[in-house]
């Protein structure tokens, strides 16, 4: 009935101890002394050479921690004089903890802290870490996402820093959140990369250390900063306007100005309600320098509407001409960045992101960001990367001419005289689908 207790049918329970928080169990083996020497070889010529109490660690039972001594025998050889351990294949030995324990870990690292299941089972924080270290470095092996002809680099704050989401812009997919976005983390990501030749673009945002690591590594690659980043700085150039004015307005007004903002950071062609386009009239005839640079704030946005690069280019170099002195330190970071990131800017207008991948991601990077806390940074990558469900995942038919084996064969696929080459159909995985991840976040399954 012991026995039934631990359900390790090769152990036999010698003593049980409870406390309030633990069960403690004495134990020894009940599989036959081996019959030749794990060192030498030698067959039929060992003894018994004493045992030895070693601790393992197992799932906890009835919400208390499972503590489990064995009675290890070793053995010593006639022949070689050399000593060894009884196997234990329940457990493994260096981690001092059972097998199934080990499996109960690496699911849980995903879900819980490594402090709380070193807690909730008995181990040290360092054995939780690396077994989960272990099983990530598996799972990484098992792992092998497509890169497709265009990779994205972007930056998400989790946990505390700023980290580097990788991303397939084709597939909308994440294929690796490194922990920092520094040049050197980037570099060393990208080197590891196989199939680089196959990357022609990269979308980032302007982050010089992103484009020197890509000029480093693929310089091959041509580099697309994203509409999103740079018409962003056109509104925060208004805002910085709207903020100038406040200090000429009573209170009241100043809380009406801070409440219709919206009105401005709109799209003259979505402001569609006309109370919407009263308060900017209102606002742009009282302060004529906000109207102007509203005014500019579309038509920077218009430079995106162009169909070319020629023409945006054309679009561009007049908007530049038509900021008044007054406002030009307003947009002085937008300008600055449109000098700095010229060729990468304008790069968009042959090839453009669409707004699907952009909203979709922004979209991702917002809901990570809620439901990241909680996780170590680790966790949370790996659950992101690692698990099936989320996949982006194709199938692919493959026409092959091959010399049929058994081993191969699908079962509608014979008869197998009629083989001499046939289809066969493979997976091509693409990383983490951004609206899948992003749904299971939402709803709280992730
Ligand atoms: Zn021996």
């Amino acid at each position: 009935m012991l026995t039934n207790m631990l359900n390790l049918p090769k152990l036999k329970i010698l003593y049980m101890e409870e406390s309030e928080d633990d069960y403690r169990f004495l134990v020894e083996t009940t599989t036959p002394s081996p019959s030749y020497c794990i060192k030498c070889g030698t067959v039929s010529n060992l003894y018994k050479h004493g045992k030895k109490k070693q601790l393992f660690y197992d799932l906890p039972m009835h919400a208390k921690r499972v503590g489990i001594y064995v009675n290890r025998q070793r053995y010593k050889c006639r022949e070689c004089s050399e000593t060894f351990f009884e196997n234990l294949p329940d457990m493994d030995v260096n981690r001092s903890v059972t097998n199934r324990l080990i499996s109960w870990i690496q699911r849980s690292s995903l879900e819980k802290t490594f402090t709380s299941i070193a807690e909730e089972i008995g181990v040290d924080e360092k054995t939780v870490r690396n077994i989960f270290n272990d099983y990530v470095a598996e799972l990484e092996a098992q792992t092998d996402f497509r890169i497709s002809k265009w990779l994205g680099s972007d930056e998400v704050h989790l946990l505390k820093n700023y980290r580097c989401v990788i991303t397939d812009v084709e597939n909308k997919s994440v294929i690796d959140i490194l922990p920092k976005r520094n040049k050197d983390m980037v570099i060393s990501y990208l080197s590891k990369l196989q199939d680089i030749d196959k990357i022609e673009l990269v979308a980032m945002d302007m982050w010089n250390p992103y484009k020197s690591a890509v000029n480093t590594v693929i310089p091959h690659a041509k580099i697309v900063i994203d509409k999103f980043h740079v018409v962003k700085l056109a509104n925060e150039a208004l805002e910085k306007i709207r903020k100038a004015n406040r200090q000429n307005v009573s209170v009241k007004e100043r809380r009406q100005l801070m409440r219709d903002r919206y009105v401005l950071l709109t799209r003259r062609k979505d402001l569609n309600d006309f109370d919407d386009q009263i308060k900017l009239q209102v606002w742009t005839d009282k302060f004529p320098l906000l109207g102007q640079a509203y005014e500019l704030k579309e038509q920077f946005f218009d430079i995106y509407e162009a169909e070319s690069f020629k023409e945006a280019n054309k679009l561009y170099q007049n908007w530049l001409s038509n900021i008044p002195k007054e406002l030009m330190t307003y947009f002085e970071d937008l300008i600055k960045s449109m000098n700095n990131w010229e060729e990468e800017i304008f790069n968009y207008f042959n090839s453009p992101i669409t707004n699907a991948y952009t909203e979709s991601l922004n979209r991702l990077i917002k809901t990570m960001n809620h439901v990241g806390r909680g996780y170590s940074f680790e966790a949370l990558r790996a659950k992101i990367l690692f698990t099936q469900g989320y996949r982006k995942v194709k199938n692919k038919k493959k026409f092959k001419e091959v010399e049929v084996t058994f081993g191969k064969l699908l079962p509608d696929q014979f008869p197998i005289w009629a083989q001499i080459g046939y289809e066969w159909v493979y997976e091509e995985i693409y990383g983490a689908d951004f609206s899948t991840l992003t749904k299971a976040m939402e709803e709280g399954s992730f």
